[in-house]
């Protein structure tokens, strides 16, 4: 990155938010990917309203990313500057039933507080191990839970300014919203939850815990479920029955445990992952009609998809 460029960046945020050529292994729950140029730990919504523009003007490619759960960064890396909204933008204000949390709260976090609040209506994102910024991209959910049932607002820079969106108008989609769309990057969340019983709340978590637990491969790094459940149908299941239980091309592999889910041995390429999805893909459509989806998000490589 230009010293001019790297100079302008350094005069909004502190050196030690910059990651020069940071390894996108580390930052991703796949353990995949090349380097990026850079990597900024985002620590305010001021910093954002102030970088993007200059990034914009310079012509240099940028990533928002939260917690990397749900996302392949490819072996050549990313040629751009990764913003990081994670670690440094965690504020949680409660206050009754109304929840506010920064766009890098971990949902995992958020659940225990909710509990100690003996609030309801986020149990199913307990188990969900990415940030609230990320959730709502994706309208993450689980056990008939999603975003868009507790969402009242969200608070987004919209590439010019901060501003709430309603949750109607974030036209929330099975595992989309208008995010990616309209290249908003997500700031805060307000969420409106339910006075509950701590003990139900509680033992409905630890039902789910044991749900994910028994059936899903969370020893090793995945991106979760790799494709979307098409409609009528189970993409884990779809791909059993293709007879590709536990098929694997270098270091990726079909989940044994779960066919839902690609998953790293340990050694596997952003190409290894990429090629066995391909396989997927082909021999799911020949076999039963069906073109499956991914909900995994690419970045880098040939894929790039840049804000
Ligand atoms: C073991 C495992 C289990 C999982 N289980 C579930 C599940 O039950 N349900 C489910 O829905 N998902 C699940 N996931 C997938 C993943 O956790 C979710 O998609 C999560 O919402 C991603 O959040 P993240 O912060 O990690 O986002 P990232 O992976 O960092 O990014 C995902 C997308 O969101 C965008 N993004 C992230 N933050 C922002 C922001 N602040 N502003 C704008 N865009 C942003 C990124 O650009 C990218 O497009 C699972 C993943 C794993 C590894």
């Amino acid at each position: 990155m230009k010293t001019r460029v790297l100079e302008k960046i350094k005069h909004i945020v502190k050196e030690n938010q910059m990651i020069e050529n940071p390894s996108m292994k580390d930052y991703t729950s796949f353990k995949i990917g090349g380097t990026a140029d850079l990597l900024i730990e985002i620590s305010s919504f001021r910093e954002i309203e102030k970088l993007i523009p200059i990034l914009k003007e310079e012509n240099i490619p940028y990533y928002i990313m939260g917690n990397g759960t749900n996302l392949l960064v490819d072996d050549k890396g990313f040629h751009g500057v990764v913003l990081r909204l994670q670690e440094q933008l965690n504020r949680i204000s409660i206050k009754g039933t109304r929840v506010i949390a920064e766009s890098g709260v971990l949902l995992s976090k958020l659940s225990s507080i909710i509990v100690d609040h003996s609030l309801t209506g986020f149990e199913f994102g307990s188990g969900i191990p990415g940030t609230m910024g990320g959730a709502i991209t994706m309208n993450a959910g689980a056990y008939d839970g999603e975003m868009k049932n507790i969402v009242h607002s969200v608070k987004v820079f919209d590439g010019e300014c901060i501003r709430d969106i309603s949750c109607e108008e974030m036209h929330f989609g099975y595992r989309t919203s208008d995010v990616m769309k309209k290249s908003y990057i997500v700031l805060e969340v307000t969420m409106d939850l339910k006075e509950g019983n701590q003990e139900e709340i509680k033992a409905k978590i630890a039902d789910f815990t044991e749900r994910r637990t028994s059936k899903q491969p969370l020893t090793m790094p995945s991106a979760g479920s790799t494709f979307k459940r098409p409609p009528g149908y189970f993409a884990g299941k779809l791909i059993d029955d293709s007879g590709l239980r536990g098929m694997s091309i270098g270091g990726a592999q079909i989940s044994e445990k779960h066919c839902g889910f690609v998953v790293n041995r340990g050694n596997a390429t952003s190409e290894d992952i990429k090629n066995l999805i391909g396989i997927v893909k082909k021999v799911v459509y020949d076999k039963f009609g069906v073109l499956l989806e991914e909900e995994v998000k690419y970045l880098g490589g040939d894929d790039e998809s840049i804000c």
